[in-house]
């Protein structure tokens, strides 16, 4: 056992993200890194961690199998002679079928391409990798691992739309996404603060995508994105929740078709449309440009709002704890969804907050910072699976 690695694979449309475990039953990190610039038009890099040392390479890839051929490369230096036993897919939908780990035949292949439409810039890519990685690693077991998964428990209420039933039952509901994020959140909450095992904690994480979960007893009961990763929070370029009319205004009274639709709702919106400059948080936030200024003021606004409905939903509130690349790294937007928020007993230490500590509340409502390890949920997936083989 102790020569079998596990290597998981997070694709997105010009990147692969990688990881290499050690299995075993809590799997020890052994290198990670990614794929970059996977496109004909650009240098595509390769970029590889291990014992804190970054190598970074130019190679010639532009496209899933390409990247997977470079990582083969350098098998040698990921891999150190060791078999790869197991490969964990993030695959970002799931939709009412999976709701766990699954090995990927043909047949759950074939199932999960009917769902591309639910998820139009991760999940076709997510399975072309998955198509990549059974060439290259023909002896593995190849798993699948849903973001959706971990949102399965949520109530009728929170899972439904006020739609004609018939809906409901073809499957047009809120699913929920992040739920790698969450999963792994939730076990280290479990892990570190026992006394909030059973408690009512909300998840903020808050990335490029960015979503909250309201969790209770360890189990997801609401999210704020819904059947697509569209719905919710504003993003770097997704708009968040917005009102169906303006969808109908858009195509009755100004012509525009789907695909112009929908562009605009996953490419051109959120915090990129709003600041007429950029998706990316950290440039937003060293700008002087009133309209960065008022990206980050409603990014801030709907996390406060969603905070408010997930401690009413939750009846009340014991932790909030923030992760993704804006929860973990920016203390500014931590401190102005906290601010004024006594009244729900959540408040701040400025000192602790500005160094991204762990524990940065004073009140009575635990406020945590807790960087996310998808990597880990994934590798966890694979080993259980290798184990339950053998
Ligand atoms: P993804 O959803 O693509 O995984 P990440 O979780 O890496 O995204 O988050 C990327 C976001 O985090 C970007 O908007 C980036 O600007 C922001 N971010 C990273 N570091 C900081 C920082 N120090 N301050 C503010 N924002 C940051």
């Amino acid at each position: 056992m102790s020569d079998a690695v596990i290597l998981t694979l997070n694709a997105g449309s010009s990147s692969i993200k990688f990881a290499v475990y050690a299995q075993g039953d809590e799997p020890a990190l052994r290198a990670s890194g990614q794929v970059e610039n996977l496109s004909p038009t650009q240098q595509t890099r390769l970029i590889v961690e291990r014992d804190g040392d970054e190598q970074v390479t130019n190679i010639d890839a532009n496209d899933h199998a390409g990247a997977l051929d470079a990582i083969l490369d350098k098998a040698d230096h990921l891999f150190g002679g060791a078999t790869v036993a197991g490969v964990g897919h993030r695959i970002v939908h799931g939709g009412t079928e999976f709701v766990a780990p699954t090995e990927l035949t043909p047949e759950a292949i074939a199932a999960l391409r009917t769902l591309e439409p639910l998820a139009p810039l991760h999940q076709p890519h997510n399975l072309d990798c998955v198509e990549a990685a059974i060439a290259a690693f023909p002896d593995a077991a190849q798993i699948a691992c849903f973001d959706t998964a971990f949102h399965r428990t949520h109530p009728f209420v929170n899972d439904t739309f006020a739609l004609p039933r018939q809906w409901f039952d073809e499957g047009v509901r809120r699913y929920g996404f992040h739920g790698l994020s969450y999963d792994y959140i939730t076990s280290e909450i479990v892990r570190t603060e026992p006394s909030l095992a059973h408690g009512r904690v909300v998840i903020a994480h808050l990335g490029n995508g960015a979503s909250m979960c309201a969790v209770k007893d360890g189990r997801s009961v609401g999210s704020t994105m819904g059947f697509t990763a569209l719905d919710g929070l504003p993003m770097g370029t997704r708009c968040g929740q917005i009102d169906p009319g303006v969808l109908l205004y858009m195509m009755q009274h100004k012509g525009m078709n789907a695909d112009q639709i929908a562009d605009l709702l996953y490419r051109q919106s959120g915090l990129k449309g709003l600041s007429g400059l950029t998706h990316d948080m950290r440039t937003l936030e060293q700008s002087d440009d009133p309209q960065a200024r008022e990206a980050i003021d409603y990014f801030v606004f709907r996390i406060r709002r969603e905070l408010g409905g997930m401690s009413a939903v939750l009846s009340g509130l014991d932790a909030l704890v923030f992760t993704g690349g804006i929860g973990e790294n920016s203390a500014r937007v931590r401190r102005e969804v906290c601010s004024g928020m006594d009244w729900l007993c959540i408040a701040v230490d400025e000192a602790k907050n500005v160094e991204n500590a762990h524990d940065i509340g004073t009140g009575r409502v635990r406020v945590m910072v807790v960087p996310t390890n998808e990597e880990l949920v994934m590798a966890r997936a694979v080993s259980a699976a290798l184990s339950a083989s053998h």
